[in-house]
């Protein structure tokens, strides 16, 4: 058994009076990818707020790298999440794009300037750097806003359906990119889809949620050969 890199401990969340997560327990190991799967509305990206501390929990504790950051602000978590959305500013360069949240963080130039050339070198995006957002392909784009990810360093990366907005072709080779990414960075990888390939082609474990709660967390093949129950069994074997 690896380090312990992530725990969640009887995590909660409640909108309004009603609760939507039910009391999660989960330890995620050093350097694994895990995922997050299941339909529309089980709360995938909810658990992944909390993580990010976007979101407060209602009840429990999240851990990383056995620090209690349940109330920390997202900045001080060691955390760094990639959107589907990839929310760039359109006004500023990739360059600018790339710096900005190390800018903000009064991170110096020197610094800032060798994280954006290593993190664009990973990313093979050196040859946009001085382009603007609109000027990108979808797929350029969100190699930025993975970029923006990798420049903070962060113990965990948080990706909430980074590809669910490209088309199926780029999905594939954005998959392919993601999966050499993790094994390049071997940082710990949280990764949420409602896409059963990406799934299991990613994780080292997959964690299958339905309403709010675990149905069954395991390896890909211990999910796809061993179903712990008929949902799980529908949702991992059924294709789309
Ligand atoms: P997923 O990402 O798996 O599609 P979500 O985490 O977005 O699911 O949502 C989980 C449940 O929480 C859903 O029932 C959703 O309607 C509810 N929910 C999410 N965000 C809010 C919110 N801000 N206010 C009220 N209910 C919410
Ligand atoms: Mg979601």
């Amino acid at each position: 058994m690896g380090k312990n890199s992530m725990m969640l401990t009887g995590v909660r969340k409640s909108y309004g009076g009603l609760e939507v997560i039910h009391g999660i327990d989960l330890e995620v190991e050093e350097g694994q990818f895990v995922v997050f799967v299941g339909p529309s509305g089980c709360g995938k990206s909810t658990l992944l707020r909390m993580i990010a501390g976007l979101e407060e929990v209602t009840d429990g504790e999240i851990a990383i790298k056995g620090r209690d950051v349940t109330d920390l602000d997202p900045s001080e978590r060691g955390i760094a999440m990639v959107f589907q959305s990839y929310a760039l500013y359109p006004h500023m360069s990739v360059r600018d794009n790339l710096g900005f949240g190390l800018k903000m963080a009064r991170t110096d130039v020197a610094e800032i300037q060798a994280r954006v050339s290593a993190a664009s070198a990973i990313l093979k995006i050196d040859h946009l750097l001085e382009r603007r957002p609109g000027q990108l392909s979808g797929g350029q784009r969100q190699r930025v806003a993975i970029g923006r990810a990798i420049v903070r360093k962060p113990d965990v990366f948080l990706f909430d359906e980074p590809l669910s907005n490209l088309d199926a072709e780029l999905r594939v080779s954005m998959r392919i990119e993601i999966a050499r990414l993790h094994r390049e960075l071997g940082n710990t990888m949280i990764y949420v889809t409602h896409d059963q390939t990406e799934a299991m082609t990613l994780a080292d474990k997959i964690v299958v949620l339905k309403d709010g709660k675990i149905e069954q967390v395991g390896s890909p093949r211990e999910v796809y050969e061993d179903p712990a129950n008929i949902f799980v069994a529908g949702f991992i074997g059924s294709p789309r």
